[in-house]
């Protein structure tokens, strides 16, 4: 059985591969995972091998005990996914207490996924939670104008955020919560995803001062098209302030109310003054 035909994993690759074309991916950069459907995973479990060793995975997430996830390599460039999806991607397991995992597809030359597979989980367990089973993509991006703005704007989720909903007159819309952000960590081990996944409580989006982005969504066109609107939301805040010009007007907080009762969303009130 060729999994790489299956819609799930044709899906998958695509997502990477966008993110590549965006510039979001130097080299491993970055990061992907997909939690699966029931059906899907009856679908490709005719070319899985449940003969891996369990790993421990360093954080715990009972409410993803037994379930499959579709990852990223760790080490393995996103440009490479399409070429060769076999070797750059796997479908690992979890076991029972969601604390330990085993690849059952993929990486056909040996590897592990992604090394941030621990805050993918945590995060993965506090969306599942959170939205009655309806989040199942996590994405991780080195989102350039992203982070810029991390050396510039002070470690706020407030500063961050207000900076976003007036520089697009869509954002307030995409994401009335708010942002997220996690001063700068070490990465890949347990303690940034602890400190991310509070965040995903509350965002959709969490911001990795000096790293990059991490999203949430239903599927990979909302995980992408929330990575896509930040990302592109930055990057004009940033081009407006590299003509050297004054800001002469901008999206007012009444402004932003308006939008939000036109569109029917509520925005996150502590945000606005
Ligand atoms: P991986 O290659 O292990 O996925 O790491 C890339 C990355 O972006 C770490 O934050
Ligand atoms: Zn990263």
């Amino acid at each position: 059985m060729n999994l790489i035909e299956t819609d799930v994993i044709r899906a998958f690759v695509r997502c990477c591969n966008d993110g590549w074309e965006q510039g979001w991916h130097e080299r491993n950069g970055g990061n992907l995972t997909y939690r699966m459907t029931e059906a899907e995973v009856r679908e490709c479990e005719p070319g899985f091998t449940r003969q891996g060793e369990w790993k421990e995975l360093g954080v715990s997430a009972p409410n993803l005990g037994g379930e499959s996830f579709i990852s990223t390599g760790s080490g393995k460039y996103l440009r490479n996914v399409i070429l060769d999806p076999q070797d750059s991607i796997c479908i690992v397991e979890l076991n029972e207490a969601g604390d330990r995992a085993r690849i059952v597809w993929g990486l056909e030359k040996g590897g592990h996924p992604t090394s941030e597979f621990p805050s993918h989980i945590m995060n993965h367990s506090v969306k599942k939670e959170a939205t009655g089973g309806a989040h199942r993509v996590i994405y991780h991006a080195h989102v350039p104008s992203v982070i810029a703005l991390t050396f510039v704007l002070p470690v706020s989720a407030k500063a961050f955020t207000r900076v976003l909903w007036r520089s697009a007159t869509e954002c307030p819309v995409v994401f009335p919560e708010g942002v997220g952000q996690v001063p700068w960590m070490v990465p890949g081990g347990p303690e940034i995803a602890q400190a991310t996944s509070e965040e995903m409580k509350h965002y959709n989006a969490v911001i990795w001062t000096h790293h990059g982005l991490f999203c949430s969504g239903t599927d990979f066109d909302d995980a992408f098209g929330l990575m896509h609107t930040i990302e592109k939301s930055a990057d004009i805040y940033i081009r407006a302030l590299s003509t050297g010009m004054d800001i002469k007007q901008t999206i007012t907080d009444d402004n932003l109310r308006a939008i939000a009762e036109d569109f029917g969303v509520t925005l996150n009130e502590a945000f606005l003054d």
